[in-house]
C-alpha cells in the first residue's frame, strides 16, 4: 500500500511547506511512530521557524539529511542537531518546545517523526536525549544509519518505550538492497531522494510504501539516476487508541480540551524558555465535535 503526503503549511513564518505522510486516511500509525513530517531539501532562509509550542503524550525524533536546527526546551536544553545525529525529546506528561533552522547552514533536509508514548509512561517526567553518533553499517549495499531500535547485532541508543525500529538506508543509483526485517513489525519506507522500488512496487520521491506485519526481508531497489535515500521505520502494531489533535496525543476527549487551555493561558505544566525566535504559538479552537480515535480507513 502506498501512503502519499499531504503538503501543510507548519506556520506562519516557515519558509517552506512540509510534506507528511503520518497520519494518513488509510493507515495512522506505523507501530508506536503516528506522524512523520518531511522537510526540504531547500535552501530558503528560515526554512524552519517554529516557536514556543507544547507537546503530550508523544516523542519527538529530528533527524537531518543536510542543515543544522537548534532546539530549545522547557527543560532547559539548547542543543543544535546536524546531520547524523538524533533529538529525541520525550514530551511526556508535558513540555514547550520551539526549533530554529540554521542561518549559515540552510540547505535544511530533515524529517521530525513522532513516537506515541505507551499509557504506562505517557505522563512521565519530560526528558530530553541528544544522540551524537548512531549505529553505522553497511549491509548487502545498504547503508544503515541506525536511529531507533536494534538490527543485526546493532543498537542505538535512543530511549524508546514501544518495540521499534528507524534507520536511514542509502543505496547506489542502480543498486539493489536487502535487510532483515522483524516480521511481527509493520513497517514503512518514506523515500526522501531518489525513487524506490519496495519489492515490485514503485515508491516516488515523498511517498511512503507501507508494508503489514509479515515478511522477514525488505527488498528495494533503487530506481533512479541518483541514490536513494529512505526513511525506514517499523513497530509492533499500536493497540492502544490514541487521541491526536494538534501537538497533543491523549486517551479522551477531556485531556485534549484541558491540554489545550493550559497551554493557552500558559499553565506551569508546559514551563517556560528563552529563546531566538520569540513569542509562542496559541492552540487553535477545537472542531466543533468530541474528539476521537480514528481508524484506518
Ligand atoms: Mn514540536
Amino acid at each position: 500500500m502506498l501512503l502519499e503526503p499531504r503538503l501543510v503549511k507548519l506556520t506562519t513564518r516557515t519558509g517552506i511547506e512540509i510534506r507528511r505522510t503520518l497520519p494518513n486516511a488509510k493507515k495512522r500509525t506505523i507501530g508506536a511512530w503516528c506522524f512523520v513530517d518531511h522537510f526540504g531539501p531547500t535552501l530558503e532562509r528560515e526554512s524552519m521557524v517554529v516557536a514556543a509550542h507544547p507537546h503530550t503524550g508523544l516523542q519527538t525524533a529530528t533527524w537531518l539529511f543536510s542543515g543544522s536546527v537548534e532546539h530549545r526546551d522547557s527543560i532547559g536544553t539548547v542543543q543544535a542537531i546536524n546531520p547524523g545525529q538524533l533529538n529525541l525529546m520525550t514530551a511526556g506528561f508535558g513540555i514547550s518546545h520551539s526549533e530554529l533552522s540554521s542561518e549559515t547552514a540552510n540547505d535544511l533536509h530533515a524529517v521530525q517523526l513522532w513516537i506515541a508514548l505507551p499509557d504506562s509512561v505517557r505522563k512521565m517526567k519530560p526528558t530530553f536525549q541528544h544522540v551524537e553518533r548512531v549505529p553505522s553499517f553497511e549491509v548487502a549495499q545498504l547503508k544503515v544509519k541506525l536511529f531507533a531500535g536494534t538490527l543485526l547485532g546493532h543498537e542505538s541508543q535512543a530511549t524508546i518505550y514501544s518495540e521499534i525500529i528507524g534507520a536511514e538506508l542509502q543505496l547506489a543509483a542502480g543498486a539493489r538492497g536487502r535487510l532483515p526485517m522483524d516480521s511481527a513489525f509493520e513497517h514503512g519506507v518514506l523515500v526522501v531522494q531518489g525513487a524506490a522500488k519496495v519489492y515490485d512496487e514503485l515508491v516516488e520521491l515523498g511517498n511512503m510504501a507501507y508494508l503489514p506485519k509479515g515478511p522477514t526481508e525488505l527488498v528495494i531497489e533503487s530506481v533512479g539516476d541518483e541514490p536513494l535515500v529512505v526513511i525506514f521505520l517499523g513497530g509492533e502494531p499500536f493497540e492502544e487508541e490514541i487521541v491526536m489533535w494538534w501537538n497533543f496525543i491523549a486517551r479522551s476527549h477531556d485531556e485534549i480540551v484541558a491540554a489545550r487551555e493550559q497551554w493557552n493561558q500558559r499553565d506551569i505544566r508546559f514551563g517556560e524558555f528563552e529563546d531566538r525566535i520569540g513569542g509562542w504559538i496559541p492552540a487553535p479552537e477545537l472542531p466543533n465535535i468530541t474528539l476521537r480515535s480514528r481508524k484506518d480507513s
